[in-house]
């Protein structure tokens, strides 16, 4: 099949050619041609399988027919997080370059001002964020009963995120006649009861098992202690052993102070790093990613809420330092690598608290993961510490030794200042010659060498120490413990996850498992 028989439009025919697409995938070969028919469909997508052109292709050749009316958008995409919604708009951009249409992006984190004014000008396509659109709303700027196809993208997220209350309002604003185009990477039952209340008789495209994870990533579990200076340095030392393999990685954590620590600390021992969580400034965020998909950067420090579903095309490495808590965000995590037929490699460092959700994943991919081969563990325990894994034959032990990451640990610990002094050592080995300096207060300010780079990872740090000021709406991220900003629906935090605003350790019994204590052989 090519796409000259889905019935698609010359202009879009000829951006699909520009694009360099000869084939359309499965997801567009099933929903396109029922898609301009003007039915609803279920998709069940991941990303990764081109189920964004799934809906633009056809969107845009309904849109040919038409104009757009002051504050009365034609379309709506809802994303879940503004970098999709960010990657959404592209998408329209690239695909519809022969098209005269206009496109507005609300997300928050940037001006109302600017978003109004597209409003005003009438919008063919409007991509937002549930929060962000709401307040537009609110604010009398946008009206919804214009809207002729709504699609609903990344839905199983949006439900991880709390925001179905939000969904289902913004449902009951748009006129029964429109069209809706659902996609979800899975369907659990929330998920369907909501397909079943506003889909209309949808076509069902089911591409792949969903949370089935890719065949062409190697996956290795990895073992180590569970003091986050263990972790560091296993992740360190792990990076260090790939390193001839290693183009860029992706390094998951759990919550977002897990992100900022470990972002410290890699650019701390000169890696070089970024971060990207939720709680980071929007400009910072976008130039984060440009940098690290232009190859500035070689590894990108993320929780799942900020990296879920980017299209970043080239990875070769995903670290998890810590194993996800829901099973499925597994699935996502190492589908960032191995992308379009690529290979990849997955390193998910494992402590013994982790057996429990390791036993989830494993059931979920109906796979064992085997376990890396080689001991690239901090190996000792501190005195009092039953946690650390058994040391492999000959491992070094290191004894006595508190490393810098430890030493800065404490001295948070005990609220003390950070005191000058001097640094004698670079730890990692693909950076440059050892140098001595004076430590500023600010670690990741002076672990930067590079100028240009400098500036955005200070802005992120700033930017996680700056309180929100924001009124925007929480679409990157259910409310924080302690959060005491009104929220719209009760319901926003029901199933958010430990990822971004869990502050507590996750643990279950002192027995360290059997399987744990094996020595990894692959
Ligand atoms: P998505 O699942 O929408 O995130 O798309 C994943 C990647 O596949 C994007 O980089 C698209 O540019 C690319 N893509 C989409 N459709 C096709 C196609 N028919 N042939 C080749 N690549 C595609």
């Amino acid at each position: 099949m090519t796409f000259a028989d889905l019935g698609l439009s010359p202009k879009v025919l000829s951006a699909v050619t520009d694009a360099g697409y000869t084939q359309p995938t499965p997801i567009q070969a099933g929903a396109i041609p029922h898609a301009l028919l003007g039915k609803d469909i279920l998709g069940i997508a991941q990303t990764g399988t081109g189920k964004t052109a799934s809906f633009v292709l056809p969107m845009l050749t309904r849109l040919e027919k038409g104009r757009a009316r002051a504050r009365m958008p034609r379309t709506l995409i809802l994303e879940p997080t503004r970098e999709l919604a960010a990657q959404v708009e592209e998408n329209f951009i690239r695909y519809g370059k022969n098209h005269k249409l206009n496109i507005a992006l609300l997300i928050g984190g940037v001006s109302f001002d600017e978003q109004d004014k597209k409003l005003e000008r009438g919008a063919d396509v409007l991509i937002a964020t549930p929060g962000r659109l709401l307040d537009h709303r609110e604010r009398g700027k946008l009206l919804l009963n214009g809207v002729e196809i709504l699609v609903i993208d990344e839905a199983d997220r949006m439900l991880d995120m709390g925001f179905i209350p939000d969904i289902e309002r913004i449902c009951e604003m748009i006129p029964f006649t429109r069209q809706t185009l659902f996609f979800s990477a899975t369907m659990p039952p929330e998920i369907t009861k909501l397909t079943e209340k506003f889909l209309h008789a949808p076509v069902r495209v089911e591409v792949s098992k969903a949370a089935s994870a890719a065949t062409n990533i190697i996956q290795r579990l990895v073992k180590s202690g569970s003091k986050p200076w263990d972790k560091r340095e296993t992740l360190r030392n792990l990076i260090k052993a790939e390193d001839a393999e290693l183009k860029n990685a992706i390094i998951f954590c759990n919550r977002k102070v897990e992100v900022s620590e470990l972002f410290r600390s890699l650019l701390k021992y000169d890696f070089d790093a970024g971060a990207l969580h939720g709680d980071m400034d929007q400009r910072a965020r976008m130039q984060m990613l440009a940098n690290f998909r232009d190859g500035k950067l070689r590894y990108l420090v993320a929780s799942d809420v900020a990296a879920r579903g980017l299209d970043i095309p080239d990875v070769s490495h995903v670290f998890n330092y810590d194993v996800p808590i829901h099973a499925e965000d597994y699935v996502h995590r190492i589908g960032r690598t191995g992308r379009a037929g690529r290979s990849g490699k997955s390193f998910t460092i494992a402590t013994k608290s982790d057996t429990k959700y390791i036993d989830a994943i494993e059931r979920l991919i109906g796979n064992k993961i085997e376990w890396h081969d080689g001991d690239l563990s901090t190996v000792v325990a501190s005195e009092g510490e039953d946690d650390a894994p058994r040391r492999g034959k000959g491992a070094p032990r290191r004894a006595g030794r508190k490393d810098d990451d430890r030493k800065d640990h404490d001295r948070r610990e005990k609220g003390g200042e950070r005191k000058p002094r001097e640094r004698h050592a670079r730890p990692s080995e693909d950076a440059a010659p050892a140098t001595v300096r004076e430590e500023q207060p600010d670690v990741a300010e002076v672990a930067v060498a590079d100028i240009g780079e400098r500036r955005v990872r200070k802005e992120a740090i700033r930017s996680e120490n700056t309180e929100r000021k924001s009124s925007d709406r929480n679409e990157q991220r259910a409310p924080e413990r302690g959060d005491t900003r009104p929220q719209r629906d009760s319901n926003r935090p029901a199933r958010q996850r430990h990822q971004e605003d869990n502050d507590s350790t996750v643990g279950f019994g002192d027995d360290m498992p059997a399987f744990m204590r094996i020595v990894a052989k692959v």
